[in-house]
């Protein structure tokens, strides 16, 4: 009777083709629906990061009942999607994430942070996780107004997440991570410094 156990804790795992196994634990049963979207950005996000020369570990991914429930969770605010903290990744219900279009860029966001170097500075592990997730094709164009802003204050920005400017910081991250990638290319930029 270990499957049906399995089942009723809501736990349930995949094992990607480059390695990297996912187990997810959902709080809310209606978040099951979006366990194949979960597992398919999984699967493309342990591919794509293979061909940067990336390896996604094994991960656990734990999606609150709520945003209350995320934040009590992790401590952080409810307009952030989802944080990773060692091989965990802890996202909102994914019913809103799919909601808000989010749900896939949101795992390729997190697998990124899961699989990259640990020593990225704030900033730049930030916007390459954006660029490899596709959330900066959504990027207004123009200037986000934080160009001359030193990088540990950039980071320190990140790193605050204050609700006004964050999404600015996070566009200005973006900015700075795709011409350092377009000038040097992404191995160069993940090798260790
Ligand atoms: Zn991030």
């Amino acid at each position: 009777m270990r499957l049906p156990a399995l089942l009723l804790a809501g736990l349930l795992g995949v094992a990607s083709a480059q390695g990297g196994r996912l187990d997810v634990a959902v709080s809310d049963p209606r978040d099951r629906a979006y366990l194949p979207a979960v597992f398919g950005a999984w699967r493309g996000a342990g591919r794509d990061l293979s061909a940067l020369g990336l390896t996604l570990p094994d991960t656990r991914l734990a999606a609150a009942a709520s945003a209350a429930d995320f934040a009590r969770r992790t401590g952080e605010p409810w307009f952030v999607a989802a944080t990773t903290r060692g091989a965990v990744i802890h996202t909102q219900r994914l019913g809103a994430l799919a909601a808000r279009g989010t749900l896939a860029l949101t795992i390729r966001h997190e697998a990124f942070h899961v699989a990259q170097p640990r020593d990225l500075p704030r900033w730049l592990a930030e916007g390459l996780a954006r660029l490899f997730s596709g959330e900066a094709g959504r990027d207004p164009p123009g200037p986000t107004g934080l160009e001359g802003l030193p990088e540990g204050t950039l980071s320190a920005r990140l790193a605050a997440r204050g609700e006004g400017d964050l999404s600015a910081a996070y566009r200005e991250a973006t900015r700075r991570a795709r011409q350092l990638v377009r000038a040097r290319g992404w191995a160069r930029v993940l090798a260790p410094r």
